[in-house]
């Protein structure tokens, strides 16, 4: 696991190791693109960055400082990985490591100036993850954006839905952004009556998982069908149905937020029903 840890930031230094990025794509050797759950691990590098290269801290890995950098140009012998790929191996571990270091390297990137009064923001805080105006003193964090994703239960089948965006047969979840103001529960009760058109009860929290493309932050739920009748959100939803627990079509794998919410609903599911 990647220690965060609370220890003053170092500068980068020679016996660091460095997550190299191009364009939010993770870069690794081209002879090391086998495929496996050990990928994480060649995409560290001894690196040095040169005057020109921004390095972000990220925290320890294996006791050692990690940085991230943001390349302008993919360097000889590399090659660019979507970090989406990584979570459809089956890599959560990785995939939480990269997406920490990509949350981190959008914020250095998108925050090069004050937000308030467009100060250049030069310096990072030394502990934390804050720049500072110089000028005006206004705080810049990295941006998480809090998100719900929510499976829905009627009787022994699952809402499922497939946005206008993904290919046939890819289906999903219902998720959205929380809104300023809004509860998580709300959030849930909101967007889901938003894109199906129905009513949900017996909310349940269930598990978190960063989800950065960018910054959201999804946040897992159970729930009940109420009422109504499915109604998919024009140009949002291109298909959304009820489907038999035992009669799934392809769903998300489980190193995903969404995929484990399915998996662990239906568990809960044929426990109640096996009582
Ligand atoms: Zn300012």
């Amino acid at each position: 696991m990647l220690e965060i840890g609370t220890q003053t930031h170092p500068s980068p230094h020679q016996d660091a190791i460095f997550l190299l990025l191009h364009k939010g794509n993770v870069l690794i050797h081209h002879a090391e693109q086998t495929p496996g759950k050990e990928k994480y691990q060649h995409s560290l590098y001894d690196f040095q960055p040169d005057a020109g290269t921004n390095a972000v801290y990220c925290g320890q890995w294996q006791q050692q400082d990690l940085f991230v950098c943001i390349l302008t140009k993919v360097p000889k012998g590399f090659i660019e990985i979507d970090l989406r790929e990584l979570l459809f191996n089956q890599d959560e571990a990785s995939y939480l490591l990269i997406s920490r270091a990509r949350q981190l390297a959008t914020w250095d990137k998108d925050h090069q100036y004050c937000s308030r009064c467009s100060t250049p923001l030069k310096s990072k805080h030394d502990r934390e993850h804050t720049k500072i105006c110089p000028k005006c003193n206004h705080r810049s964090y990295p941006r998480i954006s809090p998100c719900i994703i929510v499976s829905i239960r009627k009787g022994d089948s699952i809402l499922l839905a497939r946005g206008t965006l993904s290919p046939p047969g890819r289906y999903s979840n219902i998720a959205g952004f929380v809104e300023a103001g809004e509860t998580l529960e709300q959030a849930v009760a909101r967007e889901v009556e938003e894109e199906v058109g129905i009513k949900v009860k017996n909310v349940t929290y269930h598990s978190s998982q960063p989800w950065s493309f960018p910054h959201q932050l999804m946040t897992g739920f159970l729930a009940e069908y109420d009422s109504g009748e499915i109604t998919p959100a024009p140009g949002e939803i291109e298909e959304a149905d009820w489907f038999h627990i035992d009669k799934l079509p392809q769903i998300p794998p489980t190193a995903t937020i969404s995929g484990q919410i399915i998996v662990n609903h239906i568990k809960q599911m044929k426990s109640n029903t096996n009582r």
